[in-house]
């Protein structure tokens, strides 16, 4: 294997790595705009040049592959100078306009500056070429085209991962240019993986221009719950608000990308939440605190069993739910309640766009784990349509929703079923037509403020962590199912949600072998693989 010594740190390498990856590999950073891992090598922007002991010229480490016995020099006084060069030629016509630009924080270009630069400028800023700024070029993103480094990282993203090619370098010399052709948006679903890209502030996302500073944001780890392909995302939060998600590297589900409607997702995290327990009373909702709430649920819930028997009541349960929540919502109806309607509410179709890439039909997180979980009824119960009819016809006469929807039904439908039980319990995060029409809803946490499993459509068990607590008066499934089970006479000990998945393996064969803390942060496919 050919082995390199890079400051004076060796390495033994496979065929065909590069230096500036032999160099990721020991922590040795060698600047760069044009490379990325994931992209196709380009060359173009001359700041990895590295100095090779025997070789007279700096070489591209971008595009140098190691060869046996190899010594490479990153910090010699001329490789400083070359990427000082490159540098100052690069903010010949920059705008530095970093006080206002979104970049900032997070800007290579500001970066390298500190680093290799520190010059005064030769140039005088009246003389710099002015280009397109504020651009809407379509999608989420925003172009200011005097801010880019001309490294052609969106456009081989465009060629290479979305195939749309929209976007193109015009005109010659010092007025070269990004752009868009003609009028033609960018229409792809993975636009702000450009904004990801973009080693400046030359493309920057509509949704998160001038909202927060990047050193403010904390990060934590989750996965999009858009749809059930289960990308790995970073959550970027700062006093109990998600300001952004990113995606965050697993070679088995998304590499390094995400799509738009997953990214977007992370609003109902703070918008629209319900912030207490409430109930019914007469004609009025009051607010209600979550002891008065178990006490209230436990009780109607005795009364249906005593009235009309356990087969009067039914749970529908959430593919949004984690695979915990899912295994405790089972063991709740068929073991606790003792009724054997159980059904989930089926993967939601409200947009049915799914590609090749990462999007996936399903527009749930853990349909899935529901099915594995065999989440449905006992025999001589109601699924999910036969639940449905019931309540409309008046049969089921107390009905548990966990969840913001009945399946695909509108909000006017989904209010109108809830509305024809007499007494309906909602556990869910946000309002919806279903929280509106129920008698007891209950708050529970956002995925970013409880922690758990979801198995994406591939069969991958995967952890979402808990990130923040709750702002608002919401509790995490796993706690209200647990508390509102021993209300009702459960022996269950359940402390967490690893309590629960340990208990869940053992006794579910889609997650045997399966350990909670050994999942890992890349997932475990089930069965322990
Ligand atoms: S817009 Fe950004 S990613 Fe595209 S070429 Fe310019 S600097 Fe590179
Ligand atoms: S593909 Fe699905 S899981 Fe991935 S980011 Fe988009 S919506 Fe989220």
């Amino acid at each position: 294997m050919p082995k390199v010594t890079l400051n004076g740190k060796e390495l033994e390498v496979g065929p065909e790595t590069t230096i500036i990856e032999a160099g990721d590999r020991l922590g040795i950073h060698i600047p760069r705009f044009c490379y990325h891992p994931h992209l196709s090598i380009d060359g173009n922007c001359r700041m990895c040049l590295v100095e090779i002991e025997g070789v007279q010229k700096l070489l591209p480490a971008c595009a140098t592959y190691v060869d046996h016995d190899m010594v490479v020099h990153t910090d010699t006084d001329a490789v400083k100078k070359a990427v000082k060069g490159v540098l100052e030629f690069l903010l010949v016509h920059h705008p530095i306009d970093c006080p206002i630009c979104d970049q900032s924080g997070e800007c290579y270009l500001q970066d390298y500056y500190m680093q290799f630069g520190l010059y005064k400028s030769r140039f005088p800023l009246k003389n710099k070429i002015h280009k397109a700024k504020v651009k809407d070029v379509g999608g989420d993103i925003v172009l200011d085209a005097e801010r880019c480094v001309l490294c052609t990282r969106c456009m081989r993203f465009l060629r290479e991962v979305t195939g749309t090619d929209e976007l193109n370098i015009f005109g010659r010399g010092s007025h070269s240019e990004i752009d868009i052709y003609q009028d033609q948006l960018l229409r792809n679903r993975y636009t702000c993986n450009l904004a990801d890209i973009c080693p400046v502030g030359a493309l920057t996302s509509k949704d998160f221009r001038f909202q927060c500073r990047v050193w403010y944001l904390k990060e934590g780890k989750s996965i999009c719950t858009g749809c059930a392909t289960g990308c790995n995302v970073f959550v970027h939060h700062h006093e109990g608000k998600v300001w952004r998600m990113m995606p965050r590297f697993n070679e088995q589900v998304n590499g390094p990308w995400m799509c738009d409607i997953g990214r977007f997702s992370y609003t109902a995290a703070n918008d629209g939440r319900i912030e207490k327990p409430r109930s019914v009373e007469g004609e009025k909702s009051v607010v209600i605190d979550w002891d008065a709430a178990f006490y209230t649920a436990n009780l109607k819930i005795g009364e249906v069993k005593r009235d009309f028997g356990a087969g009067a009541i039914a749970v529908i349960a959430s593919p949004r739910s984690s695979n915990e929540e899912l295994y405790l919502t089972k063991k709740l109806a068929f073991e606790i309640i003792r009724t054997p309607n159980l059904a989930f509410t089926p993967a939601v179709v409200a947009d049915d766009y799914s590609d090749e890439i990462l999007v996936s039909k399903d527009k749930t997180p853990n349909s899935r784990g529901a099915v594995e979980l065999r989440i449905g009824p006992e025999d001589g119960g109601l699924d999910f349509d036969g639940i449905l009819d019931a309540a409309r016809q008046g049969k089921v006469k107390l009905l548990i929703v966990l969840g913001c929807c009945l399946g695909d039904l509108d909000g006017d439908e989904a209010g109108r079923v809830v509305s024809a039980v007499e007494y309906s319990i909602n556990i869910a995060p946000n309002e919806s037509a279903v929280s509106q029409a129920s008698s007891l809803v209950l708050p529970s946490a956002s995925f970013v403020e409880r922690g758990g499993t979801f198995t994406n459509e591939a069969g991958r068990v995967q952890r979402f962590y808990r990130i923040f607590p709750p702002r608002i008066r919401a509790r995490e499934d796993i706690r209200i199912l647990a508390d509102l089970g021993r209300r009702l006479g459960a022996d269950w000990d359940y402390k967490n949600e690893e309590a629960v998945f340990d208990d869940m393996a053992r006794s579910e064969p889609f997650f045997a072998g399966l350990v909670y803390r050994v999942i890992g942060e890349n997932g475990s496919e089930a069965g322990g693989k």
